[in-house]
């Protein structure tokens, strides 16, 4: 059967669609291989609900939540209602839950920032944001994010602090994200992203990044130890060479966290 974006008709080695998983944006209906096996078996379960209208402060966005079947865990695909204009394949950014900095506007880490820059990328060049939800604190945790921050005050860097609470430096797992990408049909994305290492975890989920599209936000002096501690020791793609300059009064300490 050819790629109609009806639902169901990608899902034969599915055993669990009930719940009308399968939906696709019209604005990405190029051809469609769902993440499957050469055998054809789905690596990784996922479940898709309707697709709804999502007006933001950063533009006009179209909304589709999925459901991780294996973990629970619920996702949400945020589009442009339109295909990238010059051709060129979707702008897609991975990016995992940070509550401190996507809804607090924390700068211990640059999430917040990263969040509102790639949906504004996305808004004006086409693509879609997955808002991947329990890879809070890359997968450890919000309580024990909050315990890495004490033991980072305490003088560990963001690595160091996850190894002595004897927790994983990056447990997130990309295989739901890679299997809503396939269903979504993004089989070929440029990623944004500074992570080669999300490059590197879809491929083998089976979709290609044709292109990094680097997502670096101004260091400040909160969050610089943390981003030089990404670039350092996860080989992070960043220069590191704009800086926002911290109002006097205000604390300069240096802060370091898990994320992305
Ligand atoms: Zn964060």
């Amino acid at each position: 059967m050819t790629a109609t974006g009806v639902p169901g008709d990608s899902h034969q080695s599915h055993d669990h669609g009930q719940s009308g998983n399968g939906h696709h944006p019209g604005q990405t209906g190029n051809g469609h291989h769902p993440g499957q096996t050469g055998n054809g078996k789905v690596l990784h379960p996922v479940s898709g609900g309707p697709i709804v209208q999502l007006p933001t402060a950063f533009g006009d966005f179209v909304a589709q939540a999925w459901t991780d079947l294996v973990t629970g865990a619920e996702h949400l695909a945020v589009s442009s209602p339109n295909p990238p204009k010059d051709g060129k394949a979707p702008l897609v950014r991975l990016h995992s839950e940070c509550l401190t900095g996507d809804v607090f506007g924390s700068y211990r880490c640059d999430c917040g920032e990263q969040l509102a820059y790639a949906l504004e990328m996305i808004a004006e060049f086409g693509g879609t944001l997955l808002y991947l939800r329990g890879q809070e604190g890359r997968g450890i945790g919000l309580a024990n994010k909050i315990k890495a921050y004490a033991l980072q005050e305490a003088g560990f860097d963001t690595v160091e602090a996850n190894e002595q609470l004897g927790l994983p430096v990056d447990a997130r797992c990309y295989k739901a994200a890679a299997q809503v990408l396939a269903e979504m049909g993004l089989h070929e994305v440029r990623l944004l992203s500074n992570n080669p290492d999300k490059q590197n975890r879809l491929a083998k989920a089976g979709v290609k990044v044709v292109e990094m599209v680097p997502t670096e936000v101004p260091s400040r002096d909160q969050n610089i130890r943390y981003l030089q501690t990404k670039k350092d020791r996860m080989e992070h793609r960043l220069t590191l060479d704009t800086h926002v300059v911290t109002v006097p009064g205000t604390s300069a300490d240096n802060f370091d966290h898990e994320q992305d």
